[in-house]
């Protein structure tokens, strides 16, 4: 069996914001070379989130608005105990909460196996610094 490990690095200028990392997974399951296995994808932070979703700004919005309604950003510590820790993230754990950690997608002749409108997601919940995304590939 194949192995093979990846990692990208973004840095996001927005507090908030989803980023169609789709072409960086296809590039790192090209180089692994594996035809038939697996890759798995995931933030190695946990204000960020790695979902699959479709590319469509229009859904990104609502997202984005349906986050803040559920986890508003308040750096206070009154309205999330974690903040009362120094840190000003609490709705940022929350959001990632929601969105998900990771995704798991076939790999089928050395291709991404998606659903039509399948693409994979960085979503960042608490940007302006560089953040760390793993790809990792298992197969033959
Ligand atoms: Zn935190």
């Amino acid at each position: 069996m194949k192995s093979f490990r990846k990692i990208i690095t973004l840095n996001i200028p927005a507090r908030m914001e989803f980023v169609n990392i789709t072409r960086q997974v296809a590039d790192a399951v090209r180089e692994s070379g594996v035809q038939e296995g697996l890759v798995l994808v995931n933030p190695m932070h946990i204000t960020a989130s790695v979902f699959i979703n479709d590319d469509e700004s229009g859904l990104h919005q609502d997202y984005k608005d349906w986050l803040e309604k559920l986890a508003p950003f308040d750096p206070s510590p009154t309205r999330y105990r974690h903040n009362r820790t120094g840190e000003d993230n609490g709705d940022a754990h929350h959001k990632r909460q929601i969105m998900g950690r990771e995704v798991v997608v076939a790999i089928t002749e050395g291709k991404l196996d998606f659903g039509t409108w399948e693409q994979i997601f960085y979503g960042e919940f608490d940007g302006k610094r560089s953040k760390r995304v793993l790809v990792k590939i298992i197969g033959e």
